[in-house]
Parts: structure tokens; sequence; C-alpha cells
């Protein structure tokens, strides 16, 4: 340990030439595989409502995001600006782009898991479990086996003020699930979080990390099994400032990880690598871009981006 701290030390000089506002460095040599010297956080577009839910269309070159209160699918590129891609959006939330390029979209105020087939056609693939409504879809995820998960938190819900209850809540918890397009078959594979909310594969498709922005602020990984059950799971991290909300994971297995100061990156093992810092708190965050290697991150009102040195695993 004493060696690589020296190393880490040793290292620590080129990180300087880092902007030091827009980053905190808890591991250089790690931190500097994952971003790049002089990366700064640049501000693509802002006086939005809350956005979330970025994801990078590849075979489009652009980025779609959700501006929830708004009830619009957003669309950036560098060439083609800000523009709507989707209104309404039933107050869309978590987007992924499954295996065929199709889009996939949670929807608070629809309750339910949206797909937008090639040619734009946005039907239901997933509203209810067991009969009863979800509550308010919130963050979506591809296997590599085609099998879509899904977290389903309370927060796209009304409370109503006399009771504190949550309204129209047919669920009896927060749930996250796991739906077989194949077969149609919706299963609760975690049942106790306070509030599940993003969610990502590690490359090899056999570790899943679920964040709860609940009371825990922490990120917990499960094994996934050959069948699509999980294990017992155990804490993977836990958020200093404010807590975890969309997560993604890279190539290598690290988890990029939203939180109340910016965009906390974990090694595999869980130790913490460093920060971006952002001005405003990041609900969520994808890699994208030409080559893969931007991150964009949507916090509060605004779209930031910042070029890295990684992409991401999956899509
Ligand atoms: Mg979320």
């Amino acid at each position: 340990m004493k060696n690589l701290a020296l190393v880490s030390f040793a290292l620590a000089a080129p990180g300087a030439a880092l902007s030091a506002a827009d980053v905190h460095i808890d591991h250089a040599l790690e931190f500097a595989r994952c971003v790049p010297a002089g990366a700064t956080v640049t501000k693509l577009a802002g006086d939005l409502g809350f956005v979330e839910g970025p994801v990078w269309l590849k075979a489009d070159g652009v980025l779609v995001f959700s501006d929830i209160p708004n009830n619009e699918l957003k669309q950036w590129s560098a060439a083609g600006g800000l523009t709507t891609y989707r209104k309404p959006s039933h107050n869309a939330n978590g987007n992924i782009v499954d295996q065929a390029g199709r889009l996939l979209t949670c929807e608070h105020s629809g309750r339910r898991v949206a797909i937008q087939e090639k040619g734009g056609a946005v039907k239901t693939l997933v509203d209810s479990f067991e009969g009863k409504k979800l509550n308010s879809p919130n963050d979506v995820v591809v296997h590599s086996d085609g099998t879509v998960w899904f977290t389903d938190p309370e927060y796209g819900l009304k409370t109503n003020p006399a009771t504190k209850q949550k309204e129209g809540k047919e669920q009896a918890g927060n749930f996250v699930y796991r739906h077989d397009p194949k077969t149609g078959k919706t299963t609760a594979v975690v049942r106790d979080f306070v509030q599940p909310n993003g969610l990502a594969f590690s490359p090899d498709g056999k570790k899943l990390y679920i964040a709860d922005s609940g009371a825990p602020k922490h990120i917990r990984v499960f094994a996934v099994a050959a069948d699509g059950t999980l294990d017992q799971g155990r804490v993977f991290c836990t958020i200093d400032k404010g807590g975890p909300d969309g997560i993604r994971v890279d190539t290598a297995g690290r988890v990029w990880s939203s939180a109340g100061d910016g965009v906390q990156i974990f090694a595999p093992d869980g130790k913490r690598i460093g920060k971006i810092l952002v001005a405003e708190s990041p609900a969520n965050l994808c890699f994208g871009g030409a080559d893969g290697k931007t991150l964009f991150i949507t916090a509060r009102k605004s779209l930031y981006s910042v070029k890295v040195a990684v992409t991401g695993a999956g899509r």
C-alpha cells in the first residue's frame, strides 16, 4: 500500500493540470485512466425543467433525454442543437436503447415502460405486475440476453397532503423488475429497496448494480444467475453528498454514479476513484458521442458534457 501511495503521489503532479474546480481526485493513477488531464465540464443547454434519462442514439448520432415536468423528450446534437424528440412524453424519466435500437422509456404519469418501434409507434412494454399498476417506473436497462430490468419507486405518484400517502399506489412496495419480452412475464427480483433508482449491469452481465436514492443513499450489487434470479446482494458503495440516482458502468467495470456534488467514479471493488464536480446536482448520465467517450450529464435544469478517457459497457 505504501508503494501505491507513492505512485499516486508521483502522478498527482500531472493531475494538477486538471481544472481544480471541476474534479476531486481520490486516486490519481486510476482517475487519470478515467478522465484526461485538462477535461472541463461544459454546459450544453439550460433553462429546462428537471432533466433525467440521457441515452445516446448511435444510429442517429444524437442524445435523447427527458425533461420530466415539461412532459417532453428532448434531443441534442452538436450540429442540431436542442430540439424536441417527443411530446407529450407522459413525464418520461429513464431511457435506454435495446439491441434492435428501439428506445425504451420509463414514464411517470404513463406508469409504464414504453417502447418505440423503429418508424415511430410508441407502445406499452410493461404497465402492471400481478394485475396491479406499476408505481412510476424510473430507470431501465437491457441485459445482453434481451431481458428488460427496471426500477419502480414511488416518486412519480402524487402525495396526498392530508394522509401523506401516495395516491393511486397499487403495488405493496417499490420493487425492481425483470421483464422477458419473449414470454411477456414480469418478475419482481428485488423487494427490499426504499427507492430503487438507477441500475446498470457489469460488462459481462453477471452483476447488477442498483442505486437506492431513499434513505440508504447507497448502491448495492447483486450476482445475476443464468436463470435471471439475483442473490441477496451487498452494499457496493455509499454516496457521501446527496444520493445516487442514475448510474452507468464503463467497459472496465467501474461504476459512475450521479451524486449531489457531481459524478462519482468507483472502482470495481467499490473504492472511490474521484469525482467530476458539476455546478448543478446531476440526476443521471450516459456515455456517448461519436467515439463513445463523451459523458453526458443531466443535472436539474441543464445538460452538461465532459470528455472522458473511457466508454460505457452495454447500451
Ligand atoms: Mg432516476
